[in-house]
């Protein structure tokens, strides 16, 4: 049974709750990653490229064989388009995406000598590397913390957590990123993704085994 809880009103215990929810995440998802399978900075970039309206199970079936097919950034600047997408096309957008994935790599060698830029603005002069995907690139592969990553999982249980009032991903970003300490950008999105897929999923969160429950206002708690 979902019951009301008083939200905290002074921002000393607005405080305490938020440090509460980050040490439930710390406590429960000490050492959790990107779930993006990849070797080196280009390959976690193409797989978050692949990564959009698509889950990363599926992304991590499909870089191997891309990766084994066209190996360098090099391969793949060369590769023809349609190869790609054919390849990927599990994906979904698969036309799009294997026009940024080869774009990206024919931008990279041309304006970065190869190598993957280390800054948001560089990065977003990418094809197919949004504000998403560069924060995934810069937190992971540079440990860089440029921003919070913000997709499904995220946006949802920042919503829930009342965390932020926004939909839009680069307001709630914004929302975050003036809640949470800089420390925090990376871990907490890792964090949250892991909570989303293992315990506050979209449908049916399931809250008597949630953690952060006792801070939780949401209107769509589930004790089933
Ligand atoms: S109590 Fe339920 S809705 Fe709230 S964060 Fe936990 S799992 Fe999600």
């Amino acid at each position: 049974m979902n019951q009301a809880k008083l939200k905290p009103r002074t921002a000393a215990s607005r405080k305490q709750r938020l440090q509460r929810i980050l040490d439930a995440l710390d406590l429960r998802y000490p050492n959790v990653t990107c779930a993006l399978h990849h070797h080196d900075a280009w390959q976690l970039l193409v797989a978050t490229i692949l990564s959009a309206q698509c889950t990363d199970e599926r992304v991590n079936m499909v870089t191997p064989g891309l990766f084994r097919r066209y190996p360098t950034i090099h391969d793949l600047a060369a590769a023809p388009v349609e190869e790609v997408a054919s390849i990927i096309r599990s994906t979904g957008f698969f036309n799009n995406k294997a026009k940024n994935i080869v774009g990206a790599a024919q931008t990279i060698l041309r304006d970065f000598n190869g190598q993957i830029p280390n800054t948001l603005e560089q990065l977003l002069t990418v094809p197919g590397a949004a504000r998403k995907t560069a924060n995934v690139v810069l937190g992971t592969a540079f440990s860089i913390p440029s921003g919070v990553v913000v997709d499904t999982h995220v946006a949802r249980i920042s919503q829930r957590l009342d965390l932020t009032r926004n939909t839009d991903p680069v307001k709630i970003e914004r929302d975050l990123i003036a809640l949470l300490p800089q420390s925090r950008w990376i871990q907490f999105s890792h964090q949250i993704i892991h909570f989303g897929r293992e315990l506050c999923q979209a449908r049916k969160p399931r809250c008597a085994h949630c953690p952060i429950e006792p801070d939780c206002f949401s209107k769509d708690k589930n004790y089933l």
